[in-house]
């Protein structure tokens, strides 16, 4: 196996977290699309999308996806990721993707304690852990249609690589 791991799901899942580890484990590089947006945007991303709203975002977003994209790689992806159809299809194409699915009041949870995810942009202007419930049912069917896996994120992140490097190990035994 060398393809791209995608690291899927909504804010707060652990995808930075379990991506780190996970690209421990396999020897990969890791890559985290908002970190690639940042340097790209030259901004933090509030400030660009107060300034150009979020379809340029997604433009970039997109953009920096396709920059982030090597083999050997473990990529963290943003939360919003899956709503372009051109981003579901390069990540189902060019590697395996991994949806690390938490129930909404563990994500509520982890939220509230972080204050850095707290005040990363939210998509109405809404307290993030208002319009999170919102947003979490309007992707669910996103997050399902781009995962080639769906894993159970509401674990300790050990125990979540654990589980990814499982469900890749029968990918590899059946390829
Ligand atoms: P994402 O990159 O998906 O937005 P992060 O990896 O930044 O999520 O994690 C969000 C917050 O939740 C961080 O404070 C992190 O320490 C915590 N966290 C991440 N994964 C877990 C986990 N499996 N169990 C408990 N806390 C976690
Ligand atoms: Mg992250």
């Amino acid at each position: 196996m060398s393809f791209p791991v995608y690291l899927i799901g909504a804010r707060g899942c652990g995808k930075t977290t379990v991506g780190k580890l996970l690209a421990r484990q396999l020897s990969y590089h890791f890559c985290d699309t908002d970190q690639q947006l940042q340097q790209q945007l030259e901004q933090s991303i509030a400030d660009y999308v107060a300034q150009h709203g979020w379809g340029t975002f997604r433009q970039q977003e997109h953009h920096a996806l396709l920059t982030v994209t090597s083999d050997n790689t473990v990529v963290a992806t943003g939360g919003g990721i899956i709503l372009r159809d051109d981003n579901r299809q390069h990540m189902r194409e060019s590697g395996a993707v991994i949806w690390l699915s938490v129930d909404h009041h563990v994500l509520v949870n982890r939220l509230t304690a972080d204050p850095e995810i707290g005040q990363r942009p939210t998509l109405t202007g809404r307290p993030i852990t208002e319009e999170l419930y919102d947003v979490l049912q309007q992707r669910l069917p996103l997050y399902q249609q781009a995962a080639h896996h769906i894993i159970d994120a509401n674990q300790p992140p050990e125990k979540i690589v654990i589980d990814i490097l499982t469900a890749l190990s029968r990918d590899s035994l059946t390829a």
